[in-house]
Formats: structure tokens, sequence, C-alpha cells
């Protein structure tokens, strides 16, 4: 199939680029390079050993991403890029609702003028908010807690609507915690500055980049205290996606699918399989509770199962030893 990738240059994307081209896909990857390197990108052509087109532009940007699209012709879309840090949404919401929405709205556009009918969203289990029961299943009351998660919901509905008006189809998946790399190490997670997330994170850590972890909280109603999420191998994320790109071109209508493992894992648990996996102690200490975090979530991935005949196959132990692998290959990411 031929696919555009937008923010293919990012982690999540760059991981499903590799594997849509393992697959003898054929891609290109629009992406402003606002949160990713285009090394990213020779790597992945390194890896796989096959080219791709990549157009340096921002998918809010109409005239561009019609002209792409245009002279491309896909016959679907995967759509990874936007605005991602719960904390800076909000600080700046307009710019997250202007990238995050705004910018599916253009690419829709784009695509309806080209008749280009399928599409694979990027959302995130940030819309579900306070759990009234776990696993969150895909029926959960909608109820996120920040412009971020809230302009995920937007363009669920936007996609919904969309879909509705006939013979076209949305796969939204809402991803759990994506964590982890390739098993070469040649690809991985290179946040900006102080990394919000806890893997990348704990990686730092265990590199001597920063000194050591601050848990924060470790007195929730959990088994050890810290917070439980569901952690997913970024391998396995990528595979999802493969999946539901095949679902799409296949049915018509919205479908919406949690993607995750189904199983928790407490930030000390965390901290223990990455000391396991990188043979050296992760130093810690216990911080505040930070603002606005959940004590524990995690997925009821069957509804993945049932329609892409799709699981997580890796366990915390491979996302560790790969996150590692990653980190220690590229102690300062791509800037090397
Ligand atoms: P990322 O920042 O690594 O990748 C996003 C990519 O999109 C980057 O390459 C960035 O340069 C590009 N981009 C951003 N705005 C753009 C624009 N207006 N035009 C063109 N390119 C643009 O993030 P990621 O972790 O790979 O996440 C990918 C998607 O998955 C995002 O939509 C994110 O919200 C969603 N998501 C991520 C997580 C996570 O924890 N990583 C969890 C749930 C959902
Ligand atoms: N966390 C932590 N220290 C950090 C970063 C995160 O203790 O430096 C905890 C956080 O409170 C949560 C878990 O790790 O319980 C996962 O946080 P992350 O930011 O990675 O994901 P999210 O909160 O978006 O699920």
């Amino acid at each position: 199939m031929r696919i555009l990738i937008t923010g293919g240059a990012g982690y999540i994307g760059s991981h499903t680029l590799l594997d849509l081209l393992s697959a003898d896909h054929e891609a290109l990857v629009v992406d402003n390079f606002s949160n990713s390197s285009p090394k990213a990108l020779d790597r992945v052509r390194e890896l796989t050993n096959r080219n791709f087109d990549v157009a340096e532009g921002d998918v809010r940007d109409l005239s561009s991403i019609s002209a792409r699209i245009e002279a491309f012709k896909p016959e679907a879309v995967i759509h990874f890029a936007g605005l991602k840090s719960v904390g800076e949404s909000t600080e700046i919401p307009l710019h997250y609702y202007d990238h995050n929405v705004n910018g599916t709205l253009a690419l829709l556009r784009a695509m309806d003028a080209v008749g280009c009918r399928n599409i694979v969203f990027s959302s995130s289990a940030t819309v579900y908010g306070d759990p009234e029961y776990l696993p969150y299943d895909e029926h959960h009351r909608l109820a996120p807690a920040n412009p971020y998660g809230r302009s995920k919901l937007f363009v669920e509905e936007i996609l919904k609507d969309w879909a509705a008006t006939g013979g076209k189809s949305a796969v939204i998946l809402r991803y759990f915690n994506p964590v982890g790399a390739h098993v070469s190490g040649r690809i991985g997670e290179d946040p900006w500055g102080v990394p919000n997330n806890l893997v990348p994170f704990v990686s730092q850590v265990a590199v001597g980049r920063r000194e050591k972890l601050h848990v924060f909280g470790n007195d929730y109603d959990t088994r050890d205290g810290t917070g439980v999420r569901d952690y997913i191998h970024v391998c396995d994320l990528a595979s999802a996606h493969v999946a539901a790109v095949s679902f799409a071109a296949n049915h018509n209508g919205a479908e919406v699918i949690n993607v995750g493992t189904g199983i928790g894992a407490s930030v000390l648990e965390v901290v223990k399989a990455f000391e396991t996996a990188a043979g050296k102690p992760v130093p810690y200490g216990i911080a505040p509770r930070r603002a606005g975090d959940i004590a524990e979530y995690y997925a009821d991935a069957s509804k993945a199962k049932r329609l892409l005949g799709w699981s997580a196959k890796y366990t915390l132990a491979d996302m560790c030893s790969s996150a590692w692998k990653w980190q220690s290959m590229n102690p300062n990411g791509y800037e090397d």
C-alpha cells in the first residue's frame, strides 16, 4: 500500500515506518522536525535497506499538504504529527488545539480532495481521565483532564463524523504508555530537555546524564504506593499500526481501539526491571505527587485482538533492555 506518515521522524512514527517498509509498503513521510531529527529517517533507511520520500512541512499548511498528497496519491494515512506534552498543553492550549485539531482538519481536507479514504490516528489513553473501573475498555466514560487529552478527544469525534460520510475508514488507536526502542539500538526515544516521562528519565539516570530519579509519590492506593501504568513496547505499537492500516483498507466507518498490554507496572517495578537490564543501580528518591497524575490504569486490549488479530508480545524486561541499548549506544540521542 502507499502510505503517508505524518510525524514519521518521531519516536513512534520512526518505529512504525520501519515496520511498514519491512512489510513492503511504500511510504512518504511528512514532518516539520519540530520534535525530531532527520537522522532517525537515515537510520530507518539503513536498517531496512529501503528508500522512501521525505517532505519537510507542517500538516496545518493546507496548500503544502494538499500538494504532497496530490503527488503521492496515498491509499492510507497514518497521522502521528502533533504535540504531546500534557504539562505544556496547560500553558499553551491554543497551540495544542492548532497543531492537533487544525492539523487533522487540513489533512482530512487534503485527503478528501484526492479521494484518500483511510486513516489511522494516534490517540491516547489520556482521553479516559479518572478511572470509573479498570481495565479501561473502549466504552469507558471519556473525561480528559487537560488540553492535550481534549485535543485528542476532539479529533476522535471529528474522525467519527468524517468516517460517517460514507466509504471511509478511521482507526483510532488509544495508546497506553509507549516505551523501549528497536532491538538494533539505532532508533529510539530522544526527548529534548528534561524528560517528562518515566523511562527516558530512568535511562538518562542510568547513563549518567542525571543524578537520580524523582519518584512522584509513594502514597497512592497501589500495591507499592507508586503509580501504575500499562507500558507497551514501541515495536509492539508499531506492529499494531501495520495491522490497523490493513484493517482500515478493508472496512468502512470508525473504530476506536486500545493499544496496551493489559498489564500494569508500578514506578518501582520499572526501576527494578531497568536496573536488571542495565546491570547497574538507578538511584532514586521519593518526591511529592505530580499534579494531575492518576494512581493506576491499564488497558483492556481484547478489542485489538478481536479486530486486528494483534496482541503485545514484548515484556517489561524487553522494554527496559531495548531502552537501555538505545540509551547506552546513543547517550546524547541523535545529537552524536
Ligand atoms: P514525537 O514528538 O516523537 O513525534 C511527533 C512527530 O510529529 C515529530 O517528528 C514532530 O516533529 C512532528 N510534528 C509535530 N507537529 C507537527 C506538525 N504540525 N506538522 C508536521 N509534523 C509535526 O511523538 P511520539 O511519541 O512519536 O507520538 C506520536 C503521536 O502519538 C502523537 O500524536 C502523540 O500525541 C501520540 N501519543 C504519544 C504517546 C507517547 O507517550 N509517546 C502516547 C499516546 C499518544
Ligand atoms: N514518574 C515518576 N518520575 C518521573 C516521571 C514519571 O515517578 O520522573 C511516574 C508518574 O508519576 C507516573 C508514571 O511514572 O506514575 C508514568 O509517568 P509518565 O509521565 O511516563 O506517563 P503518564 O503519566 O503520561 O502515564
